[in-house]
């Protein structure tokens, strides 16, 4: 089920049922975009027509932050949990290993991408790293990095280059990639990297 806050469609899940839906997306090829949604990027999406119609866009768009969660409470339509980009991040990785899904971790400083990829192969063993690339790359190289995650055959995508950056590079690059599904999860590479 989908509500509506503030012209934006919710999607009112649970991280299981999120999993679900991403594993679903991976299984019928790509390309799925995913957003997790919190209160700064909502208010900006009402004032800035290309967020919003990118929210539109999106195959699932999960309530991070209490302020969505509460919102969806006030319009009636209670969401049943909080799903956060790091959350989803962990829960879908976990996933990913047990499933053979090849994942990338695009963005973050240089450095960071590979640190956090060897604790998750540490921590989830079994876990195929397609590959990994650092976020700070200019306007003129974007359209390569979604040609290196191509190369790589990921099948799972995680693009940490912050909100809303990494919204509007999924909704351009992420066809070009091939990868069935992407992940919008800000600050998540830095917290698993330690
Ligand atoms: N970042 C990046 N490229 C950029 C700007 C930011 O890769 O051009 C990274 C930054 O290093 C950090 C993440 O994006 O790892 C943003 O984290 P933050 O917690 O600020 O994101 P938010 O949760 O606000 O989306």
């Amino acid at each position: 089920m989908r509500v509506s806050v503030l012209g934006v469609g919710i999607d009112a899940l649970t991280m299981a049922e999120a999993v679900e839906r991403v594993a679903g997306f991976v299984k019928s090829g790509g390309p799925h975009r995913v957003i997790t949604l919190n209160p700064e990027f909502l208010y900006r999406a009402r004032f800035d027509g290309r967020l919003l119609a990118l929210v539109r866009r999106a195959d699932l768009v999960t309530a991070d932050g209490v302020g969505i969660v509460w919102a969806c409470r006030m319009a009636g339509r209670p969401v049943p949990e909080r799903v956060t980009g790091i959350d989803l991040m962990l829960s879908l990785v976990e996933r990913a290993a047990a499933e053979g899904w090849r994942v990338y971790l695009l963005g973050a400083a240089p450095g960071v991408a590979e640190e956090a990829a060897k604790r998750l192969i540490l921590h989830y063993p079994g876990l195929t790293v397609a590959g990994v690339h650092h976020g700070y790359f200019r306007e003129d190289e974007e359209a390569a990095v979604a040609g290196l995650v191509r190369k790589a055959r990921a099948d799972l995508l995680f693009v940490a280059l912050g909100a809303p950056k990494q919204e509007i590079w999924m909704d351009r690059y992420l066809e070009e990639t091939g990868a069935a599904a992407a992940v919008g999860v800000g600050g998540s590479f830095d917290v698993i990297a330690g």
